[in-house]
């Protein structure tokens, strides 16, 4: 069928939702792809629903191509399998939870782990039954504590959940490389700019885990990116390389006088020396025992990363009250030497490394030292990778300066493990007659967050602009001019759509010639095709909505080449 946008339900608007911060927000209500209907939470409009579904096509025959078995499982869920796994209690505030008549708990699905879990526990009980991928394309439910930037963080949203359940390791691994190249696959044919990095696995737990990201400013990830290899990485799993230091000799200790210098700013002041030469120990607890971080003056502890590493325990950061009782423990003027591994576990940066002189506090109130040796005056207990990496910081892999960016997360694939099978004693007969332990991997795609995500990266001042994989039509015919122009415009669309091309046509009577043209390139669709003054010699003009290149060019050749 051709789409006439006479018969459509569409309303473009010419101005900006006043509550849109991010480009495809504002773009996707003004081209009328989708109507907030309340925080988060989104209806798909005729041509969004048509953008929607193209995504969903793609994912699924990928899917399909790696042997993938599509299921949909409900999203109204049984509160038992989360509180078997942990997570109706780990979930927090995101899970939306309910009661039904007869007061029995339930919850909106967030993600299926549990319960594919329990559908393979029910399906499968032979080594013979595996490797098994199942997938789904199904709506989602988190109570996003800022649901902003339109579709991009629904509290409601689309996503291809995938797990994958095989008998041992290497099973895993060959389940993670296929849902690796299909995503691959993915989003090449959706027309991203993506990067994959590794991740950290946050609350899953597990190993192997990457992220795919979409480079864009209304991102709300940062990642850094080497300009010289193909190194990228979520920020938070930057590994840190360090020059190794050359053998010098050391001065002895020495303390200083500096009073009024709490500070790494005050302090690199007073002694008329660079931040990086001095080494601040950031106090904090680690389930309650107090623990140093330390880490050169320039730099920043990202406490998330630093978490990450020693989860589960909790850090937290120590307050005056944790003082009491430690006269060793010198607020402001807090060093390794004498105390590292004595009074505290001392975790640092690898920049902290054994031969390396700094100035840092004397463990005296007013008193700093300088000429501390690492591994000649306190040793390091534990080096982590736990400074916020900065732009310019060296490329693990080739060394180049690195840089940052923002990005969108499209789609993560994870290497679960055993954390669900071991939860819900997913075993299976093994080979050797014995009940083995099953390994899963899960593996998602943002469906409808792709469509804002595409729109981010590829729309212009004039509006949206679709790669053709996903445009709600190959070509827009826009009828310029009277009623005998409309005429041409819906046969040529009909001659289109005999030809196997996807058409809108712009049919509307009572607007201008203007106005269409205004709407088609908000719209977005990738050929813009006008039937104007000439077509009643027989001549079209084409152009490119990317580009903006125009031709004029006879029908029939138009014709061909749309048609090919
Ligand atoms: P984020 O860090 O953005 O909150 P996540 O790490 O919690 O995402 P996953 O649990 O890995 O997300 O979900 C798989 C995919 O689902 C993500 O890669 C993302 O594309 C998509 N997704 C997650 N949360 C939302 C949301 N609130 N709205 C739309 N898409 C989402
Ligand atoms: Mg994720």
């Amino acid at each position: 069928m051709v789409q006439r946008m006479s018969r459509m339900m569409l309303k473009t608007l010419r101005d900006d939702p006043a509550d849109a911060e991010t480009a495809s927000h504002k773009l996707l209500v003004r081209a009328g792809y989708v109507r907030r209907s309340a925080a988060g939470i989104w209806t798909w409009l005729p041509l969004g629903k048509k953008v929607l579904e193209n995504v969903s096509r793609v994912v699924r025959e990928e899917m399909d191509a790696i042997g993938g078995q599509e299921v949909l499982l409900p999203a109204l869920l049984p509160k038992e399998p989360y509180e078997t796994s942990g997570r109706w209690e780990e979930y927090g505030e995101l899970l939306f939870r309910l009661k039904d008549r007869k007061g029995g708990e339930y919850l909106l699905g967030p993600t299926h782990e549990e319960i594919f879990t329990q559908v393979v526990k029910d399906q499968c009980s032979s080594y013979k039954d595996l490797p098994v991928i199942l997938y789904q394309i199904q709506t989602k439910y988190r109570d996003e504590a800022r649901p902003r930037s339109g579709v991009l963080r629904g509290r409601e949203f689309q996503m291809k959940d995938s797990y994958s359940f095989d008998t041992d390791d290497e099973g895993l691994s060959e389940s993670y490389r296929l849902h690796r190249e299909a995503y691959t696959r993915i989003f090449e044919r959706l027309g991203f700019d993506y990067r994959i990095v590794s991740a950290v696995s946050g609350a899953m737990g597990g190993s192997a885990s990457e992220e795919f990201l979409a480079p864009a400013a209304a991102g709300e990830d940062t990642f850094v990116d080497c300009p010289a290899c193909d190194y990228a990485a979520n920020t938070e799993a930057v590994t840190t390389v360090v020059a190794p230091v050359a053998p010098v000799e050391h001065l002895p200790v020495e303390e200083l006088d500096t009073p009024d210098t709490p500070t790494i700013e005050t302090l690199a002041a007073h002694l008329d020396v660079p931040a990086s030469a001095t080494l601040k120990n950031l106090l904090v607890k680690v389930d309650g025992v107090i623990t140093a971080v330390g880490v050169p003056g320039d730099r920043e502890v990202d406490l998330g990363k630093l978490g990450e590493h020693l989860a589960p325990a909790v850090v937290e950061l120590v307050t005056a009250d944790d003082f009491a009782g430690r006269p060793e423990l010198v607020r402001g003027y807090v060093g390794p030497q004498g105390l590292a591994g004595e009074a505290f576990e001392y975790i640092a940066d690898p920049r902290v490394a054994s031969g390396t002189s700094w100035v840092t506090g004397a463990n005296k109130e007013g008193k700093h030292a300088r000429n501390v040796v690492c591994g000649r005056d306190f040793e390091v207990d534990r080096y982590l990778d736990v400074v916020v990496v900065e732009p310019g910081d060296p490329c693990p892999k080739c060394g180049t300066g690195l840089e940052i960016g923002r990005a969108i997360e499209i789609g993560h694939i994870f290497q679960l493990g055993r954390k669900y099978a071991d939860a819900f004693e997913l075993d299976v007969l093994g080979r050797e007659g014995k009940p083995v332990r099953v390994t899963m991997g899960s593996y998602g795609i943002g469906v409808s967050r792709a469509v804002a995500a595409l729109a981010e990266q590829t729309a212009d001042d004039q509006g949206l602009c679709w790669p053709r994989e996903v445009a709600p039509a190959d070509v827009h015919v826009v009828a310029a001019g009277k009623a005998r122009q409309t005429e041409m415009a819906l046969e040529v669309a009909e001659k289109l759509q005999a030809l196997g091309v996807r058409v809108l046509v712009d049919d509307r009577a009572g607007v201008s010639p203007g106005v269409k043209f205004t709407d088609a390139e908000l719209i977005g669709v990738p050929t813009i095709l006008v039937v104007g003054r000439r077509a009643a010699e027989g001549v079209v003009e084409l152009k490119d909505r990317r580009t903006g290149e125009r031709e004029q060019l006879p029908l029939d050749d138009a014709l061909a080449r749309l048609g090919r």
